[in-house]
């Protein structure tokens, strides 16, 4: 029987999830749910100075919103807790020891000043500074003594210095690092106490029994010095995934400046949280099918670790954007009413417009939810306009048929005691049959007039009902005020 599947997702608690980070996660979480596997959620806090106060909820709230449920995590714990790096603290120092007495490891006892001065030597003579095992040289009863006495110190890894390391990655292949390249003595535990990532990690991950270690490309070529650990504490090492980076287009990552590097940059703009999952699984894997839209489960379904690919996964808005306006046409009216209503609210609070007939007519027209306003905007004040825009070849009208129009419908208007849409339907049919003029002629320059653009949502009357009765008409005699004189 094989072994069961664990996966792992381990953010830093920096107070947004990147959406590569994001992304990272719904592998590791839909391909342990495919394995019928555990998924595993480890924070990783070792960096105390960049610690950031409610950045773990974060984490929480953004992976659960999205439909991403750990099995074993640090709020809802495990066999193999606990799952915060820091409250694991006081193991690692153990392991590193056990690396010391086997030689893979030793003591430093370099002062920062020291190895500034050692840097700035090789970089003066044109090199890269790589620890240079000074304190590998010391002797036992050395290091001892600096121990007693109670000199700070890290304990690195003794790297070797030649020969290669290779490994296979699910994605990329079959990797060769020559050791002399991508090898150095970096350091396991700090001054502080606090592990290192790069030593952590392996601690984690064994202690943890993760199977498959699914994580960004920037760790394909640090995989060589987590290997060599794995091998000197004779542990089985996991099978590496690494992801490629989500990026903007060919040249550019995404970016935090420019907005469209976090995944709550795009709900604050009012992207769905269901529309952001489905597109960024597609970016790096496909599914092999013409299948676009994918719910959870089908997700889980359809994944598959060898879809994943090697090359770097554009991120596209134009794209997110159609799929945020496909899964808005599909949301319950109800749903799309209470997520438009704050949008709404920024152009139309207190203008008493029937919200309910306004998402009815909004609907299918939104792409992103903050363009919302833009697009209603004109309800709240008439925006100013050309008399142009009275001129539409195909509804054979222009600023003299609109003068009749508007003169035809404004009498029909006043009348109308009940203001609801089939009053103002009937009404102004029956006008407009009665006048021999075409519809359009009537509803375009009318629609103009009340609200000063050529594409609204809705037309005429579905607009004058949301009016109502005294800004309709306002608007009107506006237009006719206008059209005086145009030609
Ligand atoms: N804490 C690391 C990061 O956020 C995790 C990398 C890994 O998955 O091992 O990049």
């Amino acid at each position: 029987m094989n072994k069961e599947v664990r996966t792992r997702f381990a953010p830093s608690p920096t107070g947004f999830m990147h959406l590569g980070g994001l992304r990272t996660a719904l592998y590791n979480y839909l391909y342990a749910r495919k394995m019928g596997g555990k998924f595993i959620l480890r924070i990783e806090d070792t960096d105390q100075e960049r610690f950031v106060p409610g950045a773990t909820e974060v984490i929480y709230d953004t992976l659960r919103g999205c439909g991403i449920n750990w099995d074993e995590g640090p709020d809802v714990g495990g066999p193999v807790g606990p799952y915060i790096q820091s409250e694991r603290k006081a193991l690692y120092l153990p392991y590193a020891q056990q690396l010391v007495r086997s030689g893979h490891a030793y003591y430093c006892f370099c002062t920062k000043e020291e190895l500034d001065e050692r840097r700035h030597a090789a970089e003066a003579a044109g090199g890269v500074f790589k620890y240079d095992k000074h304190c590998l040289h010391l002797s036992p009863e050395e290091v001892q003594a600096k121990l007693d006495a109670g000199v700070p110190y890290v304990i690195r890894m003794n790297a070797p210095t030649e020969g290669e390391t290779s490994y296979d990655d699910l994605v990329f292949g079959h990797m060769t690092f020559r050791n002399a390249d991508t090898m150095d003595d970096m350091v396991l535990i700090k001054q502080d106490g606090m592990p290192t990532y790069n030593f952590a990690n392996v601690i984690d991950d064994h202690l943890m029994g993760i199977t498959h270690v699914m994580r960004g490309v920037e760790y394909l070529s640090s995989t060589p010095r987590y290997n060599y650990l794995y091998d000197a504490f004779g542990w089985e090492k996991p099978q590496y995934i690494h992801l490629t980076t989500v990026m903007r287009d060919a040249q550019h990552k995404l970016s935090k400046r420019d907005g469209d590097a976090y995944y709550s940059d795009f709900v604050s703009k009012g992207y769905l949280t269901e529309a952001i999952v489905n597109y960024l699984v597609l970016v790096g894997w496909n599914p092999g099918t013409e299948q676009e839209f994918f719910t959870m489960d089908e997700l889980v379904d359809a994944f598959d670790v060898h879809r994943l690919n090697n090359a770097p996964g554009i991120f596209d808005i134009n794209k997110l954007t159609w799929f945020n306006f496909e899964y808005i046409r599909r949301l319950p009216r109800e749903k799309y009413l209470e997520m438009a209503t704050p949008w709404f609210d920024q152009v139309l609070a207190g203008k008493g417009i029937d919200y309910a007939r306004l998402a009815e007519l909004m609907q299918e027209r939104t792409e992103v939810f903050n363009q919302i306003p833009d697009m209603v905007r004109f309800l709240a004040a008439l925006p100013g306009y050309d008399v142009a825009l009275y001129t539409h070849k195909k509804m054979k009208t222009n600023p003299e048929v609109a003068r009749t129009a508007l003169a035809l419908v404004k009498p029909v208007l006043e009348g109308i005691g009940d203001w609801t849409e089939a009053n103002l339907h009937d009404a102004l049919m029956a006008a407009i049959a009665g006048s021999g003029m075409k519809n359009g002629a009537v509803l375009w320059p009318l629609r103009i007039a009340i609200s000063g653009q050529a594409s609204t949502p809705g037309g005429a009357i579905e607009i004058a009902y949301l009016l109502g009765r005294d800004e309709t008409l306002r608007r009107l005699a506006d237009g006719q005020r206008r059209l005086e004189g145009a030609e």
